[in-house]
């Protein structure tokens, strides 16, 4: 059976990324770059003012030279009719363009204006350091300088980034669409009250919400019965998507078909079953149509299994998809808060939730019942990877984390 490192190894090698396109800034946020932007101005664009006051040469008034002649007037978006000289001072606004030959900015509660007379300024310091108050242009980003890398998610800050040097248009990947399906003769939907030996389909809700999280766009299929044509018929509606998510079906029991099923479709096995807990019967193949394949996961039904193998496989398809590397979850060194048996031969991910100290990083293992336990993610935000060997843990013993939502980068 196929280690986790060895499974997401095949996930990787299975998917290509989505070829890049042009979107609208504006419709980028959640997108991931498709190439390095480079900044073809600076920033700023000019030198400018970081106050409203006085434009002056520093060295005039390190010489004692405090009333100064006004002979300017520069507000925000208008630039100097004049430069100053020694004995000069032009009076300027946050964010307007500083005269070329001025080197700091008084800010106007350190002056006053002499006998009234807006001509004349009196400076109330005795001096300024030069470039005080005043940003040179390029400080920020110098024209050649790189904005955003190749395979970042964008957020607020990279598009605001972007459109402040003037990029209306960026290079991309687009989103994902993930079809769900929820299979399960025993499942009934969310608003509806469970019979005798029913329960809800919480897997649709759980995956679609994973699915958006990592950056897809979930479509619910709702529900196949555990019989063959219902099962074909939405397996045929849900391979037109890029990822295909099963729940439920997938292990050892008399109506598990969606295996069989799958391939019957023409969707070929990559792997099936890898030696993890939770969700040991996971299967994943690809059914490959021309130029655009479909990403096919059956996830095993229990609700914790269906969100780890989300999480290791089918967040690694959907970041190799967009790009994103590395495209394998990541993990970080915590200490233990409490101590812990460890008892399987499985590598196994144990619901948890990450608390930073001033000493680091530390774990606490949630009260965990096994693979229905949803309670138990509830509070969690991480999974504590165990190694796949019998061990005594202490308090204090360092274990690797990986958190939810993937979102360490190392
Ligand atoms: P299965 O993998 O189909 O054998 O299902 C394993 C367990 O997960 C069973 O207890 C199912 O009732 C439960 N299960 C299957 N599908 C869902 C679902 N969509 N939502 C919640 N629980 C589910
Ligand atoms: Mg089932």
């Amino acid at each position: 059976m196929l280690t986790v490192i060895q499974a997401l190894d095949q996930v990787v090698r299975e998917v290509t990324t989505f070829a890049p396109e042009q979107v609208a800034l504006n419709e980028a946020l959640g997108l991931v770059t498709a190439e390095d932007v480079i900044s073809r101005e600076g920033s700023p664009p000019f030198d400018k003012s970081l106050m409203d006051g006085y434009a002056v040469l520093s060295s005039d008034i390190a010489a004692g030279k405090r009333e100064l002649i006004v002979v300017d007037e520069v507000t925000a978006g208008r630039t100097p009719s004049c430069d100053i000289v020694s004995g000069q001072a032009t009076r300027i606004m946050t964010g307007a363009p500083t005269p070329a030959s001025a080197d700091a900015v008084v800010p106007v509660e350190m002056t006053e204006l002499v006998d009234g007379d807006s001509d004349r300024v009196r400076i109330l310091v005795d001096s300024i350091a030069p470039e005080k108050n005043v940003i040179r242009q390029g400080t920020n980003k110098r024209v050649g300088e790189e904005i955003v890398a190749t395979g970042r998610m964008l957020r607020a800050q990279e598009l605001a980034a972007l459109a402040e040097l003037g990029g209306a248009q960026v290079s991309v990947h687009r989103k994902p669409i993930i079809a769900v399906l929820a299979t399960g003769d025993e499942l009934v939907a969310i608003d509806q009250a469970p019979g005798p030996g029913q329960i809800r389909n919480s897997n649709e809700t759980m995956l679609c919400g994973q699915a958006c999280n990592a950056g897809g766009v979930p479509v619910p299929l709702g529900i196949a019965r555990d019989n063959r044509d219902d099962l074909r018929r939405h397996i045929e509606e849900g391979l037109n998507a890029d990822i295909l998510l099963l729940s439920g079906g997938v292990s050892a029991g008399k109506l598990d078909l969606v295996p069989s099923e799958l391939e019957q479709a023409g969707v070929e096995q990559v792997f099936h079953k890898v030696r993890v807990k939770p969700g040991k019967p996971v299967w994943f193949g690809v059914l490959r149509r021309g130029g655009n394949s479909c990403l096919v996961f059956g996830l095993p039904g229990n609700p914790v299994s269906s969100m780890v193998c989300f999480e290791l496989f089918v967040r690694t398809a959907i970041r190799r998809l967009t790009g994103q590397f590395p495209a394998i979850p990541q993990s970080l060194t915590a200490r233990l808060t409490h101590s812990h048996s460890h008892k399987d031969d499985r590598e196994t991910y144990f619901p948890a939730a990450v608390e930073w100290t001033v000493d680091g990083p530390t774990v606490r293992l949630m009260n965990w019942h096994g693979s229905s336990d949803l309670q138990s993610t509830v509070d969690a935000d991480a999974m504590v990877f165990f190694p796949p060997e019998p061990k005594e843990y202490a308090v204090n013993d360092r274990v690797e984390v990986v958190l939810w939502d993937n979102k360490v980068r190392l």
